[in-house]
């Protein structure tokens, strides 16, 4: 039984294309044991003309609190979270809004680095793979000291995701330096790695094949040889049937690899669940 710790409504997130009830009912249907709404939240970010990538938080406990009072003693249960976009100049506003409202769970993702977008943005990419894949790893080893105030490091892997490169996947060999710094300080700062199965899924739709499609087993051996331990997996569902997508697969992956908890937060504490 799994909680998926990364999801998307349509009422909060431009590119959520479900509601919360559409979002439950998901999840029931997944047999989850419980869901966490993690709707985009960018301070200074306009991916549509005329719209900050935010939202009202008031608007968004109003209509989450009943449910996850509702779930409390159910299934599935409802959690409720944010992915905060990283922006070194927000870590204030980001931290106030941490304290003021009663979240579960806080994902921050680098979703924009040095205002380049690797989304829409090709140029980013002419300085090649191991350039680029480096500056990501530094912006989100930055991202954990200056801006603290989270849970969860989403998708670490979502620069490959759109990266225009023959083999986009991110491997362990050719950044071994910027993978150990990273995962240094993601440990001991007590954050945990996401594994983001809307990333495999985007990987075996360019063709990546067998566990080829999940992160390079590499990565995940010097994660676990530093010490790492806090893995939540999150599905990034934008649409009802993406919910909860290859969590029994990727919990497989995850056993092979000597991994035994999956580790999702609950009024901001870590929780473990022993992966079956
Ligand atoms: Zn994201
Ligand atoms: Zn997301």
């Amino acid at each position: 039984m799994y909680i998926d710790t990364h999801s998307h409504l349509s009422e909060f997130s431009s590119d959520g294309r479900q509601s919360a009830a559409e979002l439950l009912a998901a999840a029931a249907k997944k047999r989850l044991a419980g869901i966490c709404t993690t709707d985009h939240f960018e301070y200074g970010v306009f991916y549509h003309p005329g719209r900050e990538e935010v939202f009202s938080l008031d608007e968004y406990f109003k209509l989450l609190l009943p449910l996850r009072r509702q779930q409390a003693h159910g299934r599935p249960r409802l959690l409720i979270g944010i992915e905060l976009g990283y922006m070194p100049a927000q870590c204030e506003r980001y931290a106030l809004l941490a304290k003021s409202f009663d979240f579960d769970s806080i994902i921050m993702s680098l979703h924009l680095f040095d205002g380049d977008d690797p989304y829409v943005d090709d140029s980013i990419y002419k300085v090649g793979k191991k350039a680029v894949y480096r500056r990501y790893l530094e912006r989100l080893n930055e991202m954990i000291t200056v801006c603290p105030d989270h849970d969860i490091v989403g998708h670490f892997d979502y620069v490959s995701r759109y990266a225009p490169y023959d083999d986009r996947k991110m491997y362990y060999r050719e950044l071994p330096e910027a993978f150990d710094q990273f995962f240094k300080t993601l440990i001991e700062h007590h954050k945990a790695l996401e594994i983001n199965t809307g990333t495999v899924e985007k990987m075996m739709d360019l063709g990546y094949e067998g566990s080829d499609a999940w992160p390079d087993k590499d990565i995940m051996d010097a994660y676990y040889r530093l010490g790492g331990r806090l893995i939540s997996l999150g599905s990034d569902a934008h649409f009802p049937d993406q919910v909860g997508r290859y969590f029994q697969e990727t919990a497989s992956w995850l056993k092979d690899l000597g991994f035994r908890h999956l580790t999702h937060y609950e009024k901001r504490q870590p929780v473990q669940t022993r992966l079956s």
